[in-house]
């Protein structure tokens, strides 16, 4: 047991060395990701499955290292959240999505644009002249604005004051990963969400667990019967659509339709329409 012990703990020691080496390393490299031009962002389709038409997308940042190639935002976005990087990231990503959503309208084509944000730009004291800034600079309609935020996000931000302020500039708010985390609809109905968007957990499991599919379609009803939009996320196959749609989820978003893209690519898909 003894020897056991021991070799569990170089194994730990070793893992926490590497983990820090690399924590440190992404961290120098994320400072200057942006100036170095290596971030991105790509967009999903969320789409209305009565008309099989692209409403809206989410903005999902992209960071292209010229030596380690494409590194995920769920290794990246925690330590930027830790650090305080995210403020910056946040407002690029916002800016971008911003002017690239103008760019559609001014062709022709109004969708909304999701932007994900996190809890350290919910609490900055400056989030609602940000974003207004951002906005007044794109020229973005801002009720195509959507912002998702997730529930652990909305408990902490605590103010629910400055929620409202920032809905007030005319945005929407949306509940991300909805069912991974300890809201009841009950509780969320005291903040100013507009759309709850179901997490894929729930999407992945419900064609083979009855119960979880019963779960979802009391969510679903739920949430309407409180007037809420309801978003279905991670949606990758035919049975899961028509589970959503028998129980009255209309909006979905997941590979079935397409994979977040390029701006370009997504342009594409705006003029030529879902194929089906
Ligand atoms: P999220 O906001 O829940 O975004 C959805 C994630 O699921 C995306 O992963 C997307 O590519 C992936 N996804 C979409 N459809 C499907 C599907 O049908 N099947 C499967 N298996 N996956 C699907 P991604 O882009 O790797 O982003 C991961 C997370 O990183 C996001 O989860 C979000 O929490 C965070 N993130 C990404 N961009 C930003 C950002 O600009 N700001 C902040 N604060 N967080 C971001
Ligand atoms: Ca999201
Ligand atoms: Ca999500
Ligand atoms: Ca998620």
């Amino acid at each position: 047991v003894a020897k056991e012990q021991g070799g569990t703990y170089h194994y730990f020691t070793r893992m926490l060395m590497e983990q820090n080496i690399e924590r440190s390393n992404l961290l120098n490299a994320l400072y200057v990701a942006i100036e170095r031009d290596e971030l991105d962002v790509e967009y999903q389709p969320k789409v209305d499955y009565r008309q099989n038409k692209i409403v809206g997308v989410e903005a999902l940042l992209r960071w292209n290292h010229p030596e380690w190639g494409n590194i995920a935002p769920d290794r990246f976005i925690p330590i930027a959240e830790e650090t305080g990087m995210i403020l910056k990231l946040g407002d690029w990503i916002l800016k971008q999505a911003a002017t690239q959503q103008k760019l559609w309208q001014d062709n022709g084509f109004t969708i909304t644009m999701a932007v994900n944000f996190s809890m350290r730009q919910i609490q900055h004291p400056r989030l609602v002249e940000t974003v207004q800034s951002i906005l007044e600079e794109t020229g973005m309609d801002p009720s195509n604005l959507e912002i998702e935020l997730t529930e652990h996000t909305l408990i902490q931000s605590k103010h629910v004051a400055k929620l409202y302020d920032l809905k007030n500039l005319g945005l929407s708010l949306s509940l991300d990963d909805f069912g991974t985390g300890y809201c009841s609809l009950r509780y969320i109905k005291d903040f100013p969400i507009d759309t709850i968007k179901i997490d894929r957990s729930f999407v992945e499991n419900m064609t083979h667990e009855p119960h979880i599919m019963a779960l979802n379609s009391t969510i679903i009803y739920l949430a309407k019967q409180l007037n809420y939009d309801v978003i279905a996320e991670g949606v990758e196959t035919k049975e899961q659509i028509d589970h959503l749609m028998d129980g009255g989820c209309h909006l979905m978003q997941g590979y079935f339709f397409s994979k977040p893209v390029s701006s370009n690519e997504l342009f594409v898909l705006l003029k030529n329409g879902l194929t089906k």
